[in-house]
């Protein structure tokens, strides 16, 4: 099957400090994957490649079907070619509302004022609707975004990117300051984002990463290190070393 994203050979340097070194990693439609490595292996930096935050200084990175190079193409350019990213931190409009979060998502409007004027159409209201169940906030539509636990606005920003339905979302370190029932479920939400589309979880918490049950990535020193199964990678003597710091 053809990949939706295929990175090879990218090399990206700071003042000589190569923080991607010949990385290749591809990725398929509908996949689940989780990228790990300790602090500094890269992981930021592949994201801002995608994504097109930094441009690399060799290498390739593919898109899509006929593929179509990402090189060069700007962030806003890659966002509406259908890559999708998720900071670590939630940036819900915090004293809009749950319901109004989600419809700027979908009509990604100039300011956060214009939703006050647009009129939603049924469609709009359904599909809100909908990405409020599926994100575990139903029940919640009418309340302030600022009023939402931490998990609760992770799972809001979450919603809201898919609610421009990505072909790839980017997602870095869900899990971080999660209570473990919001790791429960986030990991939940996650799987059923990859049922329709890519989905690539940065993560530093094994746990999270086992529960998600994909294939894992890692990396270390700008390049992949090893891949395969959690329990493959876990038990590979390299990641052992360094990941695991044995
Ligand atoms: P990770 O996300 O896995 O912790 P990063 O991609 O953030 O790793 O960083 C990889 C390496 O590149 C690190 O050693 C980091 O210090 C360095 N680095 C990242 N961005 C910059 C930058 N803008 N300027 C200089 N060095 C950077």
């Amino acid at each position: 099957m053809s990949q939706l994203l295929e990175v090879s050979g990218v090399s990206v340097s700071f003042d000589g400090f190569k923080a991607l070194n010949n990385l290749s990693f591809s990725i398929r439609n509908r996949e689940l994957r989780a990228v790990i490595g300790p602090n500094g292996a890269g992981k930021t930096t592949f994201m801002d490649v995608v994504t097109g935050k930094t441009k690399p200084d060799e290498g390739r990175v593919l898109w899509g079907e006929p593929p179509i190079s990402l090189l060069g193409k700007s962030e806003s350019t890659i966002a509406m070619a259908g890559v999708g990213r998720k900071f670590q931190r939630p940036t819900v409009f915090e004293d809009q509302t749950v319901e109004a979060n989600l419809m700027m998502a979908l009509r990604k409007p100039r300011s956060p004022f214009a939703v006050l004027f647009f009129k939603p159409s049924a469609e709009d209201r359904d599909r809100v609707a909908e990405m409020a169940e599926t994100i575990g906030l139903a029940q919640a539509l009418t309340r302030k975004s600022g009023e939402l636990s931490h998990g609760q606005k992770q799972w809001l920003e979450i919603g809201m990117l898919l609610a421009q339905d990505p072909q790839l979302l980017l997602v870095d370190e869900p899990a971080a300051g999660m209570t473990t029932a919001e790791r429960e479920k986030t990991t939940d939400l996650l799987r059923e984002a990859a049922k329709t589309r890519a989905v690539v979880v940065v993560e530093h918490d094994m746990e999270f990463v086992r529960r998600l049950g994909c294939k894992v990535t890692v990396l270390h020193e700008g390049s992949v290190l090893a891949e395969g199964s959690i329990d493959h990678v876990t038990k590979n003597e390299n990641v052992i070393e360094v990941y695991l710091g044995r």
